[in-house]
């Protein structure tokens, strides 16, 4: 039975391949001298003989992909790719010297070349004029990228791990290429499973189930767990670390997909332990949630090995996730499975964060999952998109879901903040920020370069120490000013990025520098004090009433973090040694809310409101129980709505 079935299949799915084919070829022009298409992960490559036809008028193109409903490629015979030596030549004749060229480099498994410049646009040329040319006289298809304008290793790593993987990469995407064109009968039921992070905050995962395909939405782990000297503090719990795919009724490589929302480790910070233990299929991610990823995973094993602790993973599982990841930019529509469909939206949280859109079956159920999201002003995004195509149910985040939780507007907020910094300065001390190295960092940034500095309106010139790591995730930021606020893209694309203001000095090595000289400001992760150099500053400045401790953001009620910000007189703190040593708190212990990179309560309220369509189901998740039970009754009522707080491990049927 099954064999006969497998046949049926295949034979439907050369069937559809060679209509899709002819249909493709029929809307060529004939001198376009039509090779053959190949599946490449979701996109469909068309190898042509003579590209330059095509390049001269792209209507054709836009004709057939809005026809077949899938994004085209089109790519010269290999046989027809100029040597690259002479390539170079003419790419650097048709790009003016003001682009800046930083590297250029040809990935022949996909007839492609990148051209890495710090300014793309001279590149791309008046509507595509400059590429369109190096296409038709090379023949390679050129693909550009953005030098960030403040060194990233990074970026550097994840580039020349792409090159270096080029020809695995082409293996790997025509596989999931082949299996995303495999036809699918019509789906029956859909379900939905609370892997982890449901009434709670941390390892966030959710798995969808049709009877033909199986995707999870995010894979993440609680706020770093397993932080050897902290757990007695934090009070972590081993066991509530993970999401529970091992209670899930399935194995790993029967995933169709994972498709991640955004590079936190409580959303993403599983993922790398699924390729460790054989996953062999795609991760979806925008380009800097992958390249943010490649810096926290990398920063999380390093941290848990330097605190004497065994990590999940290593950097061969890391690496070999980033091998098999599948960028999509914000509204792509693009298939995963024959029946599903995914969208990335804004979701104005951190860099690259994004709403999941899924449409499943033809117009059978659109699912909306906002991932963490910022429903407000912030100085690095525009809020989190509104409008979406279809919406049957929302999955919404809850971390401010509480009937308290309303923080201050932002304009107060930064006043507060500046007024405890100018204060704490002026009695000389010194003022320490816990934050994310991704996300509160660079707000904190832009808000500090906003208002110190040589010209500070409040007369506060002291200096804004960060360590290296924040720096990178900076320095990832002015890669992708796309994924920016305008005014903030502009003042990157100008040279005038507030991340490289003179203000902020940079720690290489030694902490003595930022403790010793005189009032200064310490921007350090974690934003929990769950380990971290935030952790090594709070223990060298807690014993100073002179000093300030600001949390701007989520404290996990297991955090030390929480218990410090609860007015703990006393805390167990590892020194050098790792040794767990006493410390008195006596500096001032601030929180000033409003810099969150979540909606608090009205904001989730209003994005509920505004959200075109409405959802006719709703379920929370992230945030701590009673948040979500509240928040799922409240706006239940307000749209009408089925609404619910699922536990972890509740299945739903959709439909
Ligand atoms: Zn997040
Ligand atoms: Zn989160």
């Amino acid at each position: 039975m099954e064999e006969k079935k497998g046949n049926s299949e295949e034979q439907i799915a050369k069937q559809r391949n060679e209509e899709l084919s002819s249909k493709i070829r029929d809307m060529l022009p004939g001198e376009a001298g039509y090779e053959h298409i190949e599946f490449e992960g979701p996109d469909i490559i068309v190898y042509l003989k003579n590209p330059k036809i095509i390049y001269q008028d792209d209507t054709v193109i836009r004709n057939i992909a809005s026809s077949i409903k899938k994004k085209l490629i089109i790519r010269s015979d290999s046989s027809a790719l100029m040597n690259p030596e002479k390539a170079q030549e003419i790419i650097k004749n048709l790009v003016p010297p003001e682009a800046v060229i930083s590297n250029i480099k040809f990935m022949p498994d996909f007839s492609e070349v990148y051209i890495e410049a710090l300014k793309p646009g001279l590149v791309i040329g008046k509507s595509g004029m400059t590429l369109k040319g190096i296409a038709m006289e090379t023949n390679w298809s050129p693909k550009v990228l953005r030098t960030p304008t403040m060194n990233s290793d990074t970026i550097t790593g994840v580039r020349q791990l792409m090159f270096n993987e080029g020809t695995f990469r082409k293996k790997f995407l025509t596989k999931i290429g082949k299996a995303i064109n495999q036809p699918i009968m019509k789906s029956e039921w859909l379900k939905v499973t609370s892997l982890g992070g449901f009434r709670e905050v941390g390892r966030s995962s959710l798995l969808l189930e049709t009877p033909h395909s199986k995707v999870l939405i995010d894979c993440g782990i609680s706020p770093e767990p397993g932080i050897k000297g902290l757990e007695a503090n934090a009070g972590s719990d081993a066991n509530k670390a993970f999401p529970y795919l091992d209670s899930a009724n399935f194995t790993i490589n029967e995933l169709d997909a994972v498709i991640l929302t955004h590079a936190h480790m409580d959303h993403a910070g599983f993922v790398p332990y699924l390729f460790k233990y054989g996953y062999e299929g795609p991760v979806y991610a925008t380009p800097p949630t992958r390249d943010l990823m490649a810096l926290l995973l990398n920063d999380y094993t390093k941290l848990v090995v330097r605190s004497g602790g065994t990590p999940l993973y290593d950097e061969k599982d890391i690496r070999k996730m980033l091998t098999h990841m599948i960028c999509r930019d914000y509204g792509e529509v693009t298939n995963i499975t024959d029946e599903l469909k995914l969208t990335y939206h804004n979701a104005g949280h951190i860099l690259g964060s994004s709403t999941v859109h899924l449409h499943v079956g033809e117009g059978m159920y659109n699912i909306v999952h906002t991932g963490d999201m910022k429903y407000g002003f912030t100085r690095l995004f525009d809020p989190a998109s509104v409008k979406y195509p279809r919406i049957d149910a929302l999955f919404i985040e809850s971390t401010y879901g509480g009937p308290n939780d309303i923080t201050p507007n932002r304009h107060d907020a930064e006043r507060d903040l500046i007024e405890i910094i100018k204060r704490t300065v002026n009695n000389g001390g010194k003022v320490l920020i816990p934050a994310f190295s991704v996300g509160r960092s660079q707000e904190i940034q832009v808000v500090l370069e906003n208002y110190m500095g040589p010209n500070s309106p409040y007369g506060i010139n002291v200096p804004v120490y960060l360590e290296g790591m924040i720096l990178e995730a900076s320095a990832i930021h002015t890669a992708y000013p796309e994924y920016l606020k305008e005014s903030l893209k502009n003042r990157i694309l100008s040279n005038m990025s507030p991340f490289e203001s003179e203000i902020f000095e940079i720690i290489k090595g030694e902490r003595e520098e930022a403790l010793e000289r005189g009032p200064a400001v310490i921007i350090a992760s974690s934003g929990m004090l769950n380990g971290g150099a935030s952790v090594d500053y709070f223990r060298r400045l807690a014993e100073d009433p002179k000093n300030s401790l600001i949390f701007v953001g989520y404290n996990s009620p297991n955090s030390l973090g929480r218990r410090v910000q609860n007015g703990a007189s006393e805390v167990a703190l590892p020194d050098e040694d790792g040794k767990l040593v006493p410390v008195k708190v006596n500096m001032g212990i601030r929180t000033v809310d409003g810099f969150s990179g979540h909606s608090d309560r009205r904001q989730l309220m209003s994005f509920v409101e505004n959200l075109r369509p409405r959802p006719k189901a709703l379920f929370t998740m992230h945030g701590e129980e009673q948040k979500c039970e509240d928040l799922a009754r409240t706006l239940g009522r307000i749209i009408h709505a089925d609404s619910r707080a699922p536990m972890n491990l509740d299945t739903t049927r959709l439909k």
